[in-house]
């Protein structure tokens, strides 16, 4: 199959192109790079070379910005598409699917960014890989440096949850806990980058690691049977996977693969840390960070690197972004698990809470196909719904204490 490895990096603001190098921000005026294709260069028919492809997102190559290497590959992606009934019943929602990509290799969405950005760091010859993160990215980073034999050195903030902790531990980086919260660390990776030739993938990789969130897209589209759908909710971190997502349908679009793109991009975010919905609701243009204070740390992103992005996509396409409290994203992860069988992570709740939210708001039609993006899986915040759960009957190995203590219960 014909790949799509680009040698162009492209400036979102100023349009400047570059050579493709391990940078990110343009030296004209400091924008964002993304990675720009040849579309003529594509295999055809495209849609055929993507049926044929592996079982995973590298499925979708020809539009990525780098090659698999199977050796290395722990092959994320190709989550299962949940036609979810019982919980659009509740909704007032036939067409009402959940896009599970909890189930991962490190089980959350990041696989698919972190993919990418491991294997274009093995193609610039780096050694060492690195994140700033909110904890699934650094578990990510770790697993997948392990596979691909790099050293790996990963930095979180110093209060998050045990989980993500271990789950990054288990594959020997070195992990970093900052004094400080994910915004500080961020800033402190950009200082370590200029100085030290670390691949850090959402740093100096940023333009490669984001083109993995397009995957998202793609998926939904060819899982639907070659469509768009009509909503996408999608959970706000630093808000590029949103963009993301919505540039893979545009893509699918722009090759001739789907017929159309009605799809409005709504984005989630929660109570606690919301820069990117309030400026929505109030019609600013520019984000006004925040100091993050709620249980979706993996979305705990104050000042937002696409946020502007994201208010963009969701403005354009007729979406909207809100957020929701702490109480409505444990509610929300409870609901998901006793009516759809899918036990998701605060960050899941909270795109749970805001599609319940959009619902009530009448929002979506009643055969309208919406898409709610579950992004990681719910042991990793398992504090956040310890109360939540009921504990369990006790009783002695008879029948007795089964028919007075259980029957009735059940
Ligand atoms: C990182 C993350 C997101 C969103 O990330 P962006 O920075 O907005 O691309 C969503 N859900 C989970 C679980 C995440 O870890
Ligand atoms: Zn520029």
């Amino acid at each position: 199959m014909v790949n799509g490895e680009s040698q162009q990096l492209k400036c979102r603001e100023c349009g400047a192109t570059y050579p493709a190098e391990p940078i990110y921000v343009c030296e004209k005026c400091f924008g964002p790079l993304e990675v720009v294709y040849d579309y003529e260069a594509l295999p055809r028919p495209l849609r055929g070379a993507i049926e044929t492809g592996p079982k995973s997102m590298w499925r979708y190559e020809a539009l990525l910005p780098v090659h698999r290497d199977r050796e290395i590959d722990l092959a994320p992606g190709y989550s299962p598409l949940l036609h979810a009934g019982r919980l659009g019943r509740r909704l007032g929602l036939r067409e009402l699917y959940i896009k599970n990509d909890s189930v991962n290799p490190t089980w959350s969405f990041k696989d698919r960014v972190v993919g990418i950005a491991i294997a274009t760091a093995k193609r610039f010859g780096f050694e060492v890989a690195a994140c700033a993160s909110t904890g699934n990215l650094a578990n990510a980073v770790a697993a997948h440096a392990a596979r691909a034999g790099m050293r790996a050195c990963v930095f979180i903030p110093h209060d998050l949850e045990r989980g993500k902790v271990l789950m990054s531990g288990i594959y020997r980086p070195t992990i970093v806990e900052v004094e400080g919260n994910y915004d500080q660390v961020n800033r402190l990776c950009a200082e370590i980058a200029e100085e030290h030739r670390w691949a850090f993938v959402n740093v100096n990789l940023r333009p490669y690691y984001a083109e993995g969130g397009k995957t998202l897209g793609f998926e939904v589209a060819e899982q639907l049977g070659w469509r768009a759908p009509d909503h996408v909710i999608v959970p706000v971190a630093s808000g590029s996977l949103l963009v993301k997502i919505h540039k893979g349908l545009v893509e699918l679009h722009q090759t001739g693969v789907i017929p159309s793109v009605p799809t409005k991009v709504h984005g989630a975010q929660a109570a606690g840390c919301a820069p990117v919905a309030n400026a929505f609701a109030e019609g600013q243009q520019q984000i006004r960070p925040v100091k993050p204070h709620t249980i979706a740390r993996s979305l705990a992103i104050g000042d937002p690197a696409d946020g502007r992005y994201a208010l963009g996509v969701a403005r354009e396409t007729g979406g909207r972004i809100l957020s929701v409290t702490d109480e409505e994203i444990v509610e929300g992860i409870q609901i998901l698990a006793e009516m759809e069988g899918v036990f998701t992570e605060t960050a899941g709740g909270v795109t749970v809470g805001v599609l319940k939210r959009l619902a009530e708001e009448g929002v979506f039609g009643p055969d309208e196909t919406v898409v709610a993006y579950i992004t990681g899986m719910g042991l990793k915040t398992a504090e956040a719904v310890e109360d939540a759960v009921t504990p369990p009957v006790a009783i002695r190995p008879t029948l007795a204490d089964f028919e007075s203590s259980v029957l009735s219960l059940v």
